[in-house]
Order: structure tokens, then sequence, then C-alpha cells
């Protein structure tokens, strides 16, 4: 299938662009991007003349920043194509469910990808967990955003979601593992002075689940899932490419090797089937921390 990347930058060249080149079901066909583009692909700077000179690229797949995503979508379902998006997939949830309602008219599928549940250890853990009973879930994920995204000042802007740009990463594992629903009881959310979004934030949910993310660590990265059950505790670290039970490494390589080549493994199938996938259970707790969360303002964030 042909299909068109929007959006150009780090993630479409450090995994889309590699991704779609090793896959059987995929031809990369255009990109469409103000700046950025892909040697040998025809390259647009507007969406609607590129989906005009191609009447035959099915699927776009949404690779900018969570702000400016749903009017790329919109206009790509409206032209009757399949529409992937990156995570988050919007800034709100109420620009994700109004794309959901337009999917489902206009009969194309749209997938919220959450990339960090295709880690290698994820399904397995799931699966592990399914009928345990959880006595205590808590959740690290501490990394340097200045290693991660350096000077991508969008992530301290409105809708940029500061912390929970990756800590929605690790809400996007823990929706997939937990046999049960929880909900936010609370958090404290730190804002650096000079910025509009949080820099760390602490999570408490129902059920003794809790959740740690933070910016500032350099060194060591962290993104861990520790889960206590009746029988034993499941420990997903490296962001759920290694998972051991009471200190024991469990868990098979999945079939799918990696998360994108995975993400765009799922797109095919959705589009064949002509179904949509928009679980938005990870921005949900985002937006409950937004709405619930203290706020206490700490150092002024520079690069
Ligand atoms: P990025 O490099 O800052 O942005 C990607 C591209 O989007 C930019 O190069 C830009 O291309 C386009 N863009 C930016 N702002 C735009 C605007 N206002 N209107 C239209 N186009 C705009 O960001 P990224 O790191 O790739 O992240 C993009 C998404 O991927 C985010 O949702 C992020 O959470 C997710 N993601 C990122 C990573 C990572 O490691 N960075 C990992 C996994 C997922 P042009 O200037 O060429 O138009």
């Amino acid at each position: 299938m042909k299909i068109a990347l929007v959006g150009v930058g780090k993630i479409a060249r450090d995994q889309h662009i590699p991704s779609l080149a090793a896959s059987p079901d995929w031809e990369l066909a255009a990109t469409c991007s103000r700046q950025g583009s892909v040697e040998g692909i025809p390259a647009y700077t507007d969406l609607d003349e590129m989906m005009a000179a191609h009447p035959d690229i099915s699927v776009i797949s949404m690779c900018m920043p969570p702000v400016p995503r749903f009017d790329f979508a919109r206009r790509a379902i409206a032209a009757g194509r399949h529409v992937m998006l990156e995570k988050p997939p919007g800034a709100t949830l109420s620009e994700c469910h109004a794309l959901e309602d337009m999917a489902r008219k206009a009969g194309v599928s749209l997938f919220a990808t959450w990339h960090s549940r295709e880690a290698n250890r994820v399904s397995a853990a799931r699966d592990w967990l399914a009928d345990k009973t959880i006595t205590r879930c808590h959740i690290t994920w501490r990394e340097d955003v200045r290693k991660w995204h350096p000077g991508q000042d969008w992530v301290f802007d409105p809708g940029g979601m500061g912390v929970f740009d990756p800590g929605i990463n690790a809400l996007s594992v823990m929706t997939k593992i937990l046999p049960a629903p929880v909900h936010l009881l609370g958090a404290e959310l730190s804002f650096p002075a000079n910025r509009q979004t949080p820099i760390a934030a602490q999570l408490q949910f129902t059920d003794n689940v809790s959740a740690d993310f933070d910016w500032r660590q350099e060194g060591p990265q962290t993104w861990d899932v520790e889960v206590w059950t009746e029988v034993g505790k499941l420990h997903l670290t490296h962001g759920g490419e290694h998972m051991t039970i009471d200190g024991v490494e469990a868990g098979a390589d999945p079939v799918v090797p990696g998360e994108y080549p995975g993400l765009y493994a799922q797109m095919a199938q959705l589009v064949r089937a002509k179904e949509i996938d928009m679980d938005l259970s990870p921005l949900r707790h985002v937006a409950d921390a937004l709405m619930l969360g203290k706020r206490i303002e700490t150092d002024a964030f520079d690069w």
C-alpha cells in the first residue's frame, strides 16, 4: 500500500522511515513537510496539493507534534484517506473524539498508535498479569529532556504536555498490562517557572497504582514498571524491552521485531479490515492529571 508521511522531523527519521523501508506492506510514496523530505521521494509542503497529486496514496501517517496534528488528520479523512496518528493522538480528548466520528462517517481507518505497547515484553507482561490479583504497581519513567527532545520548545508550550509526552508512553503500557482499569486520585505537577507544561509529575491512581515521571534525570535513564501480585513481582525495564518475574528473566520475543514495525503491521491489518483503533485511555489519564494535579513551581528550564 502506498503511504505518505506528514511532518518529517525527529521521529519520522528515527523510526517511521526505516520501518516503512523494511516492511513488505508499505511503499513510502510522498512526504509533506515544510522543511523535511526523504531523498528520492516526492516532497510537498502542502497536504491538499500532495493528496491531489497522489490519489493512489490511501494511507497518511501523521508524525508532527500533537497541537498541529488535528487539522492535518481532519483534511486527510475528509479526502477519504486512512490515517495513522503518532502518540499522543491529539492535544485534547475532544479533538480525538471528533476525528473518530469523522473517520466512522467517512468509512476510513484511524489508528491512535502507542509505540511503547509494542516493546518486546509488554504483551507477555499483560498475559502473565491477566489472572493475577494486583496488590501494588509503581511506574518510574525518568529521562533527560535535553537528550531526547533537544531544543523542541513545543513540548513546553500549551498542548505539548511536558513530561507527559514520555509519561504517556508509560501510561500506554499501564493501560495495556493491568487486568482492570484504574483512575487518577491525585497528582503533583512541577512546572518550571518560565514554562507552560510540567517537567515532573507524581501520580496516584486507584488500586495502589502510582507513577513518578521526571524529565530531569541525567546519566542512566529509567523506564520501569513494577507490579506486585499475590504470587510474585513482575518488573518491566528498559521501556518494556526486558521483564523479570521475581528477579528471573521471563517472556519471549514477539513475532514482529520492534515497536514501529509492530505499529505499521497493525495499521496494514486495520486498513485491510476497514477498522478503527482509537484507545484514548492513556490520554484520558493525562487529561485527568492536568485537571486534578496540584501545581508546584520549580526552577526555570532552559536548554
Ligand atoms: P519534531 O521533530 O519537533 O516535529 C516533527 C515535524 O513536525 C517537524 O520536523 C516539522 O516538520 C513538523 N511540525 C512541527 N510543528 C509543526 C506545526 N506547528 N505545523 C506543522 N508541522 C509541524 O517532533 P518529533 O520529536 O518528531 O515528535 C513528533 C511526535 O512524535 C510527537 O507527538 C512525539 O510525542 C512523538 N514521538 C517522538 C519521539 C522522539 O523521540 N522525539 C518518540 C516517539 C514519539 P516541518 O518543519 O518540515 O514541517
